[in-house]
């Protein structure tokens, strides 16, 4: 590897990747002072457009570009080492080619945000004033108070009500930092200082990790002997990583057959090695119980990267990660970018989760790149899935990854066994209340009278999806956005999921005035109510956006785990990878929800929800049992996640996806186009329909163009969007095409707004 990355540039200009929307990069002079300390990955401050912007320095050179008589000189420096890495450099400049979106905005969007008034920092000759002052310069130091129960009776003394919950959520804990406690009591100072001088506990200032994945303390693991088949899986990644073999391996494993033991073991020989390792995991907030099986195994030496990061903390954990003090960086999509030290593997767990692909500014696929990544730092790349997506699984039947099985759970555990529930027939049980059928409410009552626990998974929040006026029959819509309001009963509010619009549920329709409501379709919010009314006894529970936004998901899943809660109801949030023992019923309250979109890819993403929340059921020595309602029993989505059955699902996925010409078998680029006015939109789109018609590989149908047409929401936040979709089998024709419109768009489309979706979901 050459390491001209890393050496001063000593030219006389730098091309700076600047931050606005335009494929390409500016030049710049390299005036006295900065000769020699400028290199590739530096950030700098320039003047653009007479505003100061900081940009990326990627390349030196020797002479203007032809036609551009004088550049401005570069005007500060912004850190004394660069904030990418050769190796992540190199690597977010083809991501930036394969996206065709500009460099700025893909560095941008990977580095971490300067620390705030770093600008203002800058002295008269360009340099910062102190080395102090550098980001992630400085050790972050946080105090807490750690509090602990002392074996004094509780019983005889009065308390009051803050103190008594404090003691309450004290009960059966080693100890508890304040800062967890502020969510909960008030003043909570106050409230343990009382308490202490009672006798009830003690506490002390403790130096903590601000960061709440590492609050509680936790106790190191003792790795269990792998399963034949993990063994296997655990030797092939090690071998390819301990002899530097940069290949691509798929983990499909099903649901609890020990993959992330597989993960731990691989990422513990990256470390023994003395290298690094990044994980990706779908969503971060709903992962702690990975995330505590990690530090269980590793301690300190992981940085989990999560949107809840102050920017200092996430410059903080971007400094360990790049000089090599932490080894492990794990997090969401973004995690990706992650600047780790001599990385030798890459894993993307549950790769299949649509929540890798980034869906506003830098579209990228996380598990593509995660691929792209590793292969550019030669490091081993591992996809993990109970329920890979088409794509992957066709590539490991291709030859082109190695497919590595885990076919049983690792526990000895049974697979659950699962009824489907035809909806036609069994639509209201014996409650009366809708999707309450009578299979799932018998089998219900028999899980909580056996003392075991239920995750009822509906993928709507809200009490009704929509509403519909008794006097005129309109839908309640949202005035900017082309879709119906939720009915939030709690909230006494009709809501847009889409933008902030929501009104009172009181308030008279706005078409006829009248003020009586028909309620369409279930949501979570009334599927609680079902339960709660049918069973009073039973302590019901909620996890979706509503619900995750107050009590915090973390601690609804803690109430599962701990027992004191018997049903959860929920979103997808509840399908994620939840390992608790004591759920033994999953209802899948609607299950061919999600076929109804109109997207190729909906038959396998209905297949994974259910696969993926089945699992749920029945992870220790009590067998699970899942219910599944549904209107179409016979889709092959459902039919074939009802029998655990992949291949299968597979072998009639990828044949229909062969006959209709979709990925794996074309490649699709998407146009998105959006303007205050419908009109605009609307022409501009065909304005680009009509330039891709000038290449020839459009007029010989070498490549497709569908639309324009609008977009399926077709007005979102009172813009109108439009769709152009490019498809072919031709990778690179379609990419030429591709280019075409991108020079289009370069030269403006006002006032509308354009963007490339390379690879869209
Ligand atoms: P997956 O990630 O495939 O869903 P997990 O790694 O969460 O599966 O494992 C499921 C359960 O099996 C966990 O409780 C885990 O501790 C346990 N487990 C994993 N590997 C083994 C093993 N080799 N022996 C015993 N238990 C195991
Ligand atoms: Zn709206």
């Amino acid at each position: 590897m050459s390491n001209k990355g890393t050496d001063a540039i000593a030219s006389p200009y730098v091309e700076v990747a600047l931050p606005v929307p335009l494929r390409r990069v500016f030049t710049y002079g390299v005036s006295d002072p900065f000769r020699g300390s400028l290199r590739r990955g530096s950030r700098v401050a320039v003047s653009f457009n007479r505003r100061k912007l900081v940009g990326v320095v990627v390349s030196g050179r020797e002479n203007l570009p032809e036609g551009v008589k004088r550049a401005v000189d570069v005007a500060g420096l912004l850190e004394s080492e660069p904030v990418f890495t050769p190796e992540l450099l190199r690597f977010l400049e083809q991501a930036a080619k394969y996206y065709m979106h500009p460099i700025g905005e893909v560095l941008r969007a990977a580095a971490p945000a300067l620390p705030a008034g770093a600008m203002k920092r800058l002295r008269a000759d360009g340099f910062l004033d102190a080395e102090e002052n550098l980001p992630g310069q400085r050790v972050a130091h946080h105090l807490t108070w750690e509090i602990r129960a002392t074996d004094d009776d509780v019983g005889s003394v009065r308390l009051g009500a803050r103190q008594k919950k404090l003691i309450e959520l004290l009960r059966g804990r080693d100890s508890m930092f304040l800062d967890e406690l502020r969510s909960e009591i008030s003043d909570p100072r106050s409230v343990v200082r009382a308490l202490a001088e009672k006798g009830l506990l003690t506490f002390k200032e403790v130096e903590a990790n601000p960061d709440p994945f590492f609050r509680t303390p936790v106790e190191r693991d003792v790795p269990p002997p792998p399963t034949a088949a993990q063994q296997h899986a655990i030797d092939a990644i090690t071998d390819a990583i301990l002899e530097q073999r940069a290949e691509p391996f798929l983990l499909h494993g099903v649901t609890g057959s020990g993959k992330t033991e597989v993960y731990l073991r691989a990422i513990d020989e990256v470390r023994k090695a003395g290298a690094g390792a990044i994980l990706l995991v779908p969503e971060i907030a709903l992962t702690p119980q990975l995330v505590g099986r990690f530090r269980a195994r590793f301690g300190d030496d992981i940085a989990v990267l999560h949107s809840g990061l102050t920017a200092r903390q996430r410059e903080d954990a971007w400094q360990a990660l790049r000089r090599g003090r932490v080894r492990v960086a794990i997090g969401a999509r973004s995690a990706l970018f992650a600047p780790v030290a001599d990385l030798r593997l890459v894993v993307v767990d549950e790769e299949h989760d649509p929540s890798f692909k980034q869906d506003e500014g830098f579209r990228y696929h996380a598990r593509d790149m995660a691929l792209l990544r590793a292969q550019y730092a030669g490091a081993v790349c591992v996809l993990g899935s109970a329920t890979p997506s088409i794509e992957t699984y066709h590539r490991a039947n291709e030859g082109k990854m190695h497919l590595l099985s885990l076919p049983s759970r690792a526990t000895g555990a049974t697979l659950p066994t699962v009824e489907i529930v035809d909806l036609r027939r069994h639509r209201h049980g014996p409650t009366g209340h809708p999707l309450l059928s009578g299979p799932l409410h018998a089998a219900l009552g028999r899980c909580l009278d056996d003392g075991r626990q239920a995750i009822l998974f509906l993928n709507r929040r809200g009490f009704s999806p929509s509403v519909r006026c008794e006097g005129c029959g309109a839908v309640a819509e949202c005035p900017a956005c082309s879709v119906a309001l939720t009915e939030h009963r709690g909230q006494g509010a009709l809501r847009c999921h889409y933008c902030d619009f929501h009104r009172p549920i009181a308030a008279p329709c706005v078409e006829c005035g009248a003020n009586e409501y028909h309620h369409l379709g279930v949501g979570t919010e009334q599927m609680q109510h079902a339960v709660e009314e049918s069973f009073p006894n039973a302590r019901v529970a909620r996890l979706d956006r509503d619900t995750a936004s107050g009590e915090g998901v973390e601690a609804v899943l803690d109430r599962l785990r701990t027992g004191a809660v018997d049903v959860l109801v929920g979103t997808q949030m509840v399908t994620k990878g939840h390992d608790i023992a004591g759920v033994t019923l999953v209802g899948v309250v609607l299950a061919d929800q999600s076929l109804a979109f109109p997207d190729f890819r909906a038959s396998e993403r209905t297949f994974q929800l259910l696969a993926q929340v089945a699992g749920r059921a029945g992870r220790a020595e009590t067998p699970g049992e899942v219910i599944l309602q549904t209107f179409q029993p016979e889709h092959p989505a459902v039919r074939l996640a009802a029998q655990h059955d992949y291949e299968q699902f597979y072998g009639e996925e990828i044949m229909s996806r062969e006959e209709v010409g979709y990925p794996p078998f074309a490649r699709l680029v998407s146009v998105r186009v959006h303007s205050g006015a419908e009109a605009d939109a609307r022409n501009a789109t065909q304005h680009l329909a009509d330039t891709a018609r000038q290449h020839q590989a459009v007029r010989d149908g070498a490549v497709q163009i569908l639309g324009p047409a609008p977009a399926p929401l077709a007005r979102l936040r009172g813009r109108y969007h439009y769709r152009l979709l490019l498809k072919s089998p031709d990778r690179k024709l379609l990419r030429n095409v591709a280019a075409l419109l991108a020079a289009r768009i370069d030269q403006g489309l006002p006032p509308t707004h354009a963007t490339l979706d390379i690879d869209p979901l």
